[in-house]
């Protein structure tokens, strides 16, 4: 196995130090580093680049089994990689849904021959996302996938009845329910934010309080059954409110944002443009603001990218009958720099706070989001904070094209990603591996 001397590496943004990766961990960092290293490490110049832990997303549609004209598990890992990632979690909204034992290792088993990030399926809550019979939670956590993130995603939990069940039921195996919080009734026919840019635009609006109160609810249930609960992707400022006093009241809640609510905002939608069609919708400036000062003080503990991919036919029509999702593997890093490290909300060792260790914390997964130091997994990712590019979709490893950044300039190249020591991606670009036996082929 190649073992890999990163020179000059900032380590999460500090002085520039050296890093050797051997034998899938890391070996060395400093001085010794450069000692280990021998003769036959292969030197890469990381002089100006920062290092951080592979980054985790616990939020990601792969699409596979079921729509593979979207997306497959071997083209959206390998978007993860060129991203920076090293782990995803696999939503279980595909056909068949991940809603048995049989479902998550399969896909779990697909990820690990694809070989581009670990994947860790997310189990359904309820049998084929119906709302109606909890799934066989424990069946799928005791499978060789580990299941312990379970989410309906995609849609809501809504019977209280159930989602109390669930979240009694992943107690006894750590797990966590991450919850999409919709009320379904209150966003029926919904297309966009519920305001002003709605109203103008003639288009059903989405109202705050169905993300709202479904969270005020849900944290209760969690506080009342003394289990965890994960809110995906909150969109508005009182979500933020209602997570912030569920906190502060000792509630075992925890929140994502995704780094397109960080970024966008429903104003967009005045184009018609369904590439800025999104559940839950863009918000307002107000909401973008509220979300970012969150994240930056720790009410919401992670980014998720909620990569959600759909092929050209389901997003190039007309607003109403369009799909909604972006995809967002392989821009979130430069989004969360450009956001929240440029202008100073946040630091380095913030984003693999965000991006890195709280994600695999909340997932409970072993092996990432480990600090970068001498013992540790070799899971890296070497990117360049002041290269600046334009996003162009069309060269983007997603088999879809629903990226809402195309055309807009990002801070923040991915230069180089490490699985457990072993490249998936140089110099920007894919690498080819003997492990990688599906999915692969094409990479130059
Ligand atoms: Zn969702």
């Amino acid at each position: 196995m190649t073992r890999y001397l990163l020179r000059g590496a900032a380590l999460l943004g500090d002085e520039p130090t050296d890093l050797l990766l051997a034998d899938g961990r890391i070996a060395a960092t400093g001085a010794d580093a450069g000692r280990e290293a021998g003769t036959d490490a292969t030197v890469i110049d990381a002089e100006g680049l920062v290092a951080l832990p592979g980054l985790v997303d616990l939020h990601t549609h792969l699409r596979e089994p079921g729509r593979e004209d979207a997306e497959t598990i071997a083209s959206g890992t390998r978007a993860a990689a060129l991203g920076g990632f090293t782990a995803v979690h696999a939503m279980a909204n595909t056909s068949p849904v991940a809603d048995t034992a049989g479902v998550v290792e399969q896909v779990w088993r697909i990820g690990r021959e694809a070989g581009w990030t670990d994947v860790f399926p997310v189990g359904a809550v309820t049998v084929g996302l119906g709302g109606e019979q909890l799934a066989e939670l424990g069946a799928m956590a005791t499978s060789e996938a580990r299941v312990r993130v379970f989410s309906d995603d995609g849609l809501c939990v809504w019977d209280p009845v159930l989602m109390r069940r669930a979240l009694e039921y992943v107690k006894a195996f750590d797990g966590v329910v991450a919850q999409h919080a919709q009320e379904p009734r209150l966003t029926r026919d919904a297309q966009m934010n519920e305001g002003i840019v709605s109203a103008e635009l003639g288009l059903t609006g989405w109202p705050a309080v169905a993300e709202e109160s479904i969270i005020a609810r849900d944290v209760l249930l969690a506080e009342h059954v003394g289990s965890r609960v994960h809110i995906c992707h909150l969109s508005t400022a009182g979500s933020v409110e209602i997570v912030r006093w569920a906190k502060s009241r000792g509630i075992d809640v925890t929140a994502e944002v995704t780094p397109h609510h960080l970024f966008l905002t429903d104003e967009l939608a005045r184009s018609y443009d369904p590439i800025y069609k999104v559940n839950p919708p863009l918000r307002t400036a107000e909401d973008v603001a509220a979300l970012r000062a969150a994240l930056a003080d720790g009410t919401i503990d992670i980014v998720a990218t909620d990569h959600a991919p759909h092929p050209r036919e389901d997003k190039d029509c007309e607003w109403a009958q369009a799909a909604f999702g972006m995809t967002g593997l392989e821009t979130a890093l430069p989004v969360v720099i450009d956001t929240m490290v440029e202008t100073g909300a946040m630091t380095f060792a913030d984003v693999a706070r965000v991006l890195s260790a709280t994600p695999a914390r909340i997932g409970r997964v072993t092996g990432h989001g480990r600090p970068l130091a001498a013992g540790e997994p070799g899971n890296v990712t070497l990117v360049d904070p002041n290269a600046r590019f334009t996003v162009d979709p069309d060269r983007h490893a997603s088999v879809s094209r629903n990226s809402p950044f195309g055309g807009r300039s990002l801070p923040g190249r991915v230069v180089a990603t490490f699985l457990r020591g072993r490249a998936t991606v140089l110099d920007g670009k894919p690498v080819a591996t003997s492990t990688a036996t599906t999915g692969g082929e094409d990479v130059t």
